[in-house]
């Protein structure tokens, strides 16, 4: 039984669909009225607003702003597993008159993180057994993932890496940089190094700059990737320095993690702008959030704020079973039928991979609503995104 056909809508079908999409495709300017009295110069000074990072209950309350009794027990319980944190930028773009805002829902814990699901662990992708030394997991044949720190300019409640993040013992030093340094030489199968975290873009240009340096030297790694949430929690971090820094080492690509369209204001526009100025390949990566952006219209306003900033969407991820984020996940079923709902009825390049991180590092797995009917020996029977059925020959 075909499911996804019988049961796909198209988000054309949604009455009010339009509207709403073009409403999230605007790009705003965060709302500075809280901090109206801080100077420019200091208010897109990166390190101010890292400085100035809200990071519990009394700084939001001293600001005139209100938590929900759930928010509030939220931080209380769950922020020794966790920090909680965001920039004043951030907290300028979510909307506090709404406790289910999907930015807020983002990064003010809810108590229900307290609770562990079936299948929850700390580690769900089995990263832990595939680091070969401190802070290098190297999965696939070809390419590993480098953990360059462990802080971020906002904290995720769904955070894949809550393990190392926030409380971490592990941060970046010299003796295990030296270590990861040693391994990507002496395996020459490895030909991508993705500079992850945490947040690398947290680190300061000339720690940036001796990493990119050092990866750069070693002859068989092809290109650089970086993972970031910068131009999101922290677009000053977007200096004309960072450029500069950063594009002496190219090819580096740059995966931005992306949520919802409301996060691409006019400062994460031209931040992103920047980077595709300076000619970094710009990818996304979004993880599906129940309450979020389950949802057709807003997935579709997403990917195509994306491509006008130059992003292309790369992967669109379930949410991994981690510890607490029960209440944030969304059936696999329903993932698909929003995927369905997309493919098609917009540009092709603003369709990510629906990608599952298996357990024990197998790796992202990608799923696809099923178009294929019945193939023969002689014919396929396929649907389109339509669900128009057509036969066409098997070769
Ligand atoms: C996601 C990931 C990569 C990169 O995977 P791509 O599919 O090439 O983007 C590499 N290593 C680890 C451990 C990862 O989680």
């Amino acid at each position: 039984m075909d499911v996804i056909g019988k049961t796909s809508k198209t988000y054309t079908s949604a009455p009010g669909a339009e509207d709403k999409i073009l409403e999230l495709k605007k790009f705003k300017p965060a709302n500075r009225s809280f901090w109206a009295h801080v100077p420019d110069q200091l208010w897109e000074d990166w390190h101010w607003q890292l400085r100035n990072q809200i990071q519990t209950h009394a700084q939001l309350r001293k600001l005139g702003l209100q938590l929900s009794p759930e928010e509030i027990e939220g931080i209380a319980l769950t922020t020794h597993r966790l920090k909680f944190g965001f920039t004043p930028y951030f907290a300028c773009l979510i909307d506090w008159n709404n406790p289910t805002c999907p930015l807020r829902r983002q990064v003010v814990p809810l108590k229900q993180e307290l609770k562990t699901s079936p299948g929850e662990t700390l580690d769900p992708c089995g990263e832990d057994k595939t680091t070969p030394v401190p802070g290098l997991i190297h999965r696939y044949p070809d390419r590993v993932l480098l953990i360059a720190n462990t802080i971020c300019a906002g904290y995720c409640r769904f955070c894949t890496r809550s393990r190392l993040v926030s409380h971490s013992t592990y941060f970046w030093n010299p003796q295990s940089f030296n270590e990861q340094i040693k391994y990507l030489r002496s395996n020459r199968e490895i030909r991508d190094v993705l500079i992850s975290g945490g947040d690398p873009l947290l680190l300061c240009d000339e720690k940036l700059a001796f990493i990119l340096e050092s990866v750069r030297a070693i002859p068989h790694i092809e290109i650089i990737r970086i993972g970031t949430r910068a131009p999101i929690f922290l677009p000053q971090r977007v200096t004309d320095e960072l450029i500069k820094t950063l594009r002496k080492f190219h090819p580096i690509y740059i995966s931005v993690h992306v949520n919802h369209p409301t996060e691409l204001a006019v400062e994460a526009r031209t931040a992103l702008e920047k980077l595709a100025d300076a000619g970094f390949p710009l990818g996304s990566q979004t993880v599906l959030l129940r309450g979020i952006n389950d949802d057709p219209a807003i997935l579709i306003a997403l990917f195509q704020k994306l491509l006008i900033c130059r992003v292309k969407p790369y992967y669109l991820y379930q949410c991994d079973p981690i510890t607490g984020t029960g209440h944030f996940r969304v059936p696999v079923q329903k993932g698909l039928q929003i995927l369905k709902s997309i493919q098609g009825f917009t540009t092709g390049y603003a369709l990510p991979h629906y990608v599952i991180d298996a357990p024990h590092g197998g790796g992202k797995i990608p799923l696809s609503p099923n178009y294929i009917v019945r193939i023969t020996q002689t014919k396929v029977i396929i649907r389109n995104y339509r669900d128009q059925i057509c036969e066409y020959p098997a070769g």
